[in-house]
């Protein structure tokens, strides 16, 4: 399962113990990838990477030939893409931003807003009077639409169409339209609306939710004579962790995205996926420390843990992995742990049961010694791991491929 690309293989099997473990990024896979998605998008649909995916600077800047721009959630998120990727145009977003980090956007030059409340539009607009007089903010408020056929019910991470802190309620969403078209605040512009409802959609169902995005901030716009240029209609693309073979089907939501832009020659349609990007991209690489039997359950105890790789334990899923065995003959005098069934549940060095990696892998023979690979490591990995937890040292990070095109 997500078998490791020969690069990350080669460099899995020539690290040392001590090299281990290690995050190994394919950036040629990763541009490979984004050339894809990038193709079967129409021109006239944007393309935003959401950086807090993965915000490591050469994955950041193996995606710029292929993306309009990034969303930053944080001014934490703001100063390190611009450093990383400098030029292209960022949208910041994300709940309870505060004055210092709206007043770094603005001074900084970010080039839109997704205002996520009403208390936050006052705050931008008296903030951008005194730091960006000059010229108009672009703001596009967020709004947490119900997408009225329920294809939101039962998505794991719905953070729209339900009761959530994320965006306006769309009750609100005529006030906020008004104040940003009667002069209340000269110094913001409406640009358009900003939806992200949730994550792990399949192209249909993206696309269910796109059109109804468009066509109620369409009514809104009518209904106040007012044009809109811009509808962003989220991330969350589907990735499949229990099938890595099972993509998003991109060409599919392109050609859908294709008839809504044609109906829709005013507005300019953006979205915003993160996991989907580079979820395949990354794999950590480790070796088996220990193997042992439990109750009548086999187990791997592997060097690292969750606090390096937390997506199993916060999605609760097995994450999916390759046994690399290793020929090199055993160098310890004690005898060398080898499992004696079929399946084996790898964990981590972490004083908890918690640290489940992935449960019944099929590993005939796994040895101390032999490394593993757990693959769709290069989203929502690393950057959500909660590292210090038992002090071990931290993982090594390679990229292999250059991050530019040559
Ligand atoms: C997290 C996030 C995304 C990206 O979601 P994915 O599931 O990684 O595609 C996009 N937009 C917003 C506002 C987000 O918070």
């Amino acid at each position: 399962m997500t078998p490791p690309t020969p690069a990350v293989r080669d460099r899995a099997r020539s690290l040392g113990a001590a090299d281990l473990p290690a995050y190994v990024y394919d950036l040629t896979a990763l541009r490979e990838h984004a050339a894809q998605v990038r193709a079967a998008l129409p021109d006239r649909v944007e393309l935003y990477y959401a950086a807090k995916a993965n915000p490591e600077p050469e994955i950041l800047a193996a995606l710029r030939p292929y993306v309009h721009g990034y969303e930053v959630s944080s001014g934490g998120e703001l100063t390190h893409v611009r450093k990383a990727v400098p030029g292209p145009p960022l949208a910041f977003g994300g709940p309870g931003k505060t004055p210092a980090e709206i007043t770094e956007a603005l001074t900084t030059g970010v080039e839109r807003f997704h205002v996520e409340s009403r208390y936050e539009l006052h705050m931008l607009a008296e903030l951008a009077t005194r730091h960006a007089p000059d010229r108009r903010i672009a703001v596009l408020p967020r709004v947490n639409l119900a997408v009225g056929d329920g294809s939101l019910d039962g998505v794991p991470l719905a953070m729209g169409g339900r009761p959530t802190p994320f965006g306006h309620d769309p009750e609100e969403a005529d006030e906020t339209v008004r104040l940003l078209t009667d002069g209340t605040y000269p110094h913001l512009e409406l640009r358009g609306v900003h939806a992200h409802l949730a994550s792990g959609l399949e192209a249909a169902e993206q696309l269910a939710v796109a059109g109804s995005v468009v066509e109620w901030a369409t009514g809104l716009a009518a209904r106040h004579g007012v044009p809109l240029r811009e509808v962003v209609v989220g991330g969350g693309m589907a990735v499949d962790y229990a099938d890595p073979e099972r993509r998003f089907d991109w060409a599919a939501y392109g050609t859908g995205l294709a008839r809504l832009a044609d109906a829709h020659p005013e507005l300019t349609l953006r979205i915003e996926p993160g996991r989907a990007l580079t979820a395949y991209c990354g794999w950590y690489v480790t070796e088996v420390l220990d193997v042992k039997r439990s109750h009548g359950e086999e187990f791997a105890v592997v060097r690292g843990g969750t606090h390096h790789l937390r997506t199993p334990a916060t999605k609760g899923h097995d994450q999916p992995c390759t046994v690399l065995p290793t020929d090199a003959p055993w160098p310890h005098p004690w005898p060398r742990p080898t499992a004696s069934g079929d399946r084996v549940t790898l964990t981590g060095q972490l004083c908890t049961p918690k640290d489940l990696l992935a449960r019944g892998v099929p590993a005939a023979g796994l040895r101390a010694g032999d490394r593993v690979a757990f693959g769709m490591a290069g989203a929502y990995a690393w950057n959500i791991s909660h590292h210090d937890f038992l002090m071990h040292p931290r993982p090594g990070f390679h990229f292999l491929g250059a991050p530019e095109e040559a």
